[in-house]
């Protein structure tokens, strides 16, 4: 089947994903579990096992949006540690400063707002970088990347989770109708806003598949790159490091 989705020019990109996060931002939590029948929260506790975090350390969890690995890290990394959640868009920072502080999370946390293209960090500064479900909005992926390995201490690991490509026929042609029809229509729903889940359909199948971006990871200096399928390739985590 083809929807033929509109492929948004780079010049508008960010002015694009800037309009839907700002849109999305205080129903974010509530339609990520809707759409994803509750999924997310076990592909982020996945990612949470292999990120291997202990106490006392420093983690990024960039474009961390509302938060929801901030706050299993902050537990993790204990108060001699520290989490910085960064994000490019200051709704969704609020929407997650709030709903930690809510939770009783704020000693080891800062927030920072930040373009995962010029991370404003030293280098060398963190043990282990998430990037959940942001990739795909980043224009240049690329110079992303090697602004992560750069703020990476060595021994470091990154973590990728991301949409990927499902490893069987059916599979991708069931998401397919169900990532044009259904994500639209619970947005325009839930949020009053179709257009902006349209945009998500859209960034999943532009975003480069496993082996690609196992590829990117390698290209900027990452070792050990290993990818992880989940719900049968819907969703990928890959795993690198800075040796
Ligand atoms: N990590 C959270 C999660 O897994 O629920 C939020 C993911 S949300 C789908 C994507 C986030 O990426 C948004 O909060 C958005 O503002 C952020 N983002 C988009 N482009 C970015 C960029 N260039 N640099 C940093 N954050 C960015």
């Amino acid at each position: 089947i083809d929807f033929g989705y509109e492929q948004v020019p780079t010049q508008d990109k960010e002015k694009r994903v800037a309009d839907v996060f700002n849109s999305v931002a205080d129903k974010y939590d509530v339609m990520n579990d809707l759409m994803s029948f509750g999924i997310h929260r076990i592909w982020k506790k996945i990612t949470i096992e292999y990120s291997g975090v202990r106490q006392g350390q420093t983690v990024l969890d960039l474009a961390g949006g509302t938060g929801d690995l901030t706050a299993k890290f902050s537990k993790l990394v204990g108060d001699d540690g520290l989490v910085v959640l960064a994000d490019i868009n200051q709704a969704m920072l609020r929407v997650g400063r709030d709903k930690l502080r809510d939770k009783g999370l704020f000693k080891n946390i800062e927030y920072v707002q930040a373009n995962a293209e010029a991370l404003p960090f030293a280098d060398n500064t963190f043990d282990c970088i998430t990037i959940s479900f942001g990739l795909r909005n980043v224009t240049n992926k690329d110079k992303a990347l090697a602004s992560m390995w750069r703020v990476l201490k060595p021994g470091g690991r990154l973590l990728i989770l991301e949409f990927s490509k499902p490893e069987y026929k059916l599979l991708s042609k069931a998401y397919d109708l169900y990532s044009f029809t259904m994500l639209p229509l619970i947005g325009k729903l839930v949020a009053n806003d179709s257009d902006s889940y349209r945009y998500l359909a859209e960034s999943i199948r532009m975003h480069p598949d496993q082996i690609k971006l196992k590829q990117m990871m390698n290209d900027v200096g990452f070792r050990d790159v290993q990818y992880h399928n989940m719900t049968g390739g819907i969703v990928a985590l890959h795993v690198g490091f800075k040796f």
